[in-house]
């Protein structure tokens, strides 16, 4: 029910459909959506690293590689420009490299996310920078219309209600889908038409009562879901991942349910600050670690999954106080590095198994 991203995004293009490239990971989706701009997000693009490693440093991360390779091929199906969005220092510089060594045909925009928490002066930047975003936008699609800003901010609030009760569905198990296609649906929302991705939403049924649950439960953190293939091993397993803290998941989701849109820019804002703390907002660890012990409680977990992308210095930053902490609490944990390629090494599956084995021997005690 999902559609293919490539194949997707090729049909839209030759429908004359803008479509923009969105690093990761935080921006004000809505307001490329009321500029008829089409977000094609870039984390993970598949295939080998050829053009990208001779403008990059060995030890930087998977996610630039990969994106960085991708850009350069110069896909045709981005037509209205590249975004970066501030999320850390090695996106920054790729941005500065895009930008201003190599050089683009299409615009290059950044979007520079406040750190921190939400007060008056980060409040008062993120309105800024919304502005001047709005501003370098209509240099390239003319004047935004405020009322498609609004039907945009509308639209947005959907998603978010229904992904935050698709969430509690999940947790609670009432929801019939499996790892690979639950989070083939979250990810869905990187590309897809947000109109259509509402429908699809929408149409996944939350049952009236919950599955019987035998399965392992994990929460997964970090900045992607595990592969395609790791998903389907956990599946065969009798493993799901019940709870994310994924920067591409539930990191970019508020952490309430907020009021609809009144003024566009205020939800906007507001919005930026109700999302779950976050390595790469610079939250504090005593922030993070309430949210993450908050979560695992709700989905009643049994273990952690750090799912880690190679190299990634905020995610690194954070991950040894989170694993003490979690031991602290007496949840297992299981740290996997990724280089983002496709596939499950065999002593990442050992090491998988060996996990579970703890897992459902301490749940037997
Ligand atoms: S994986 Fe980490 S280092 Fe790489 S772009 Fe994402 S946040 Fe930055």
């Amino acid at each position: 029910m999902i559609p293919n991203r490539s194949e997707y995004l090729q049909q839209q293009a030759q429908q004359g459909q803008k479509i923009m490239g969105v690093l990761p990971a935080l921006y004000p989706r809505e307001l490329l959506w009321a500029f008829d701009i089409l977000p094609a997000e870039i984390w993970d693009p598949p295939g080998d690293i050829l053009l990208a490693n001779a403008h990059l440093q060995a030890t930087i991360c998977p996610v630039v590689k990969r994106s960085l390779e991708f850009i350069l091929k110069d896909p045709e199906v981005v037509n209205s420009g590249y975004l970066f969005p501030h999320t850390c220092d090695s996106l920054q510089n790729l941005a500065t490299q895009v930008k201003d060594l190599i050089g683009m045909p299409i615009p290059v925009y950044t979007f520079y996310n406040p750190k921190g928490s939400f007060n008056k002066v980060t409040s008062t930047f993120y309105r800024d920078i919304l502005f001047d975003f709005q501003k370098a936008l209509e240099q390239a699609n003319g004047p935004l219309d405020p009322d498609k800003l609004k039907v945009a901010c509308e639209l947005g609030f959907k998603i978010d209600s229904r992904l935050l009760t698709l969430q509690k569905a999940r947790m609670t198990d009432h929801l019939n889908l499996n790892n690979r296609e639950y989070f083939q649906l979250i990810r869905g929302g990187e590309y897809i038409n947000p109109h259509y991705y509402l429908e699809l939403l929408n149409q996944v049924k939350i049952l009236d009562q919950p599955l019987e649950n035998r399965h392992t439960r994990l929460l997964v953190s970090g900045i992607l879901p595990p592969d395609n293939d790791t998903l389907y091993f956990l599946d065969e397993l009798k493993v799901s991942i019940v709870v994310d803290d994924l920067l591409s998941g539930s990191r970019r989701l508020p952490v309430t349910t907020m009021d609809p849109p009144a003024d566009p820019i205020e939800y906007l804002t507001d919005r930026f600050f109700l999302l779950p703390p976050c390595s790469t907002k610079a939250n504090s660890l005593d922030e993070r670690l309430h949210h993450l012990k908050k979560l695992a409680v709700e989905g009643r977990i049994h273990g952690v999954l750090f799912n880690i992308v190679k190299f990634c210095e905020p995610e690194l930053f954070d991950h040894r106080f989170l694993v003490k902490a979690f031991k602290k609490l007496g949840l297992p944990i299981l740290s996997l590095e990724t280089e983002l390629q496709p596939g499950l090494s065999g002593q990442d599956k050992t090491r998988i198994e060996a996990f579970i084995e703890i897992l459902d021997e301490e749940a037997l005690v």
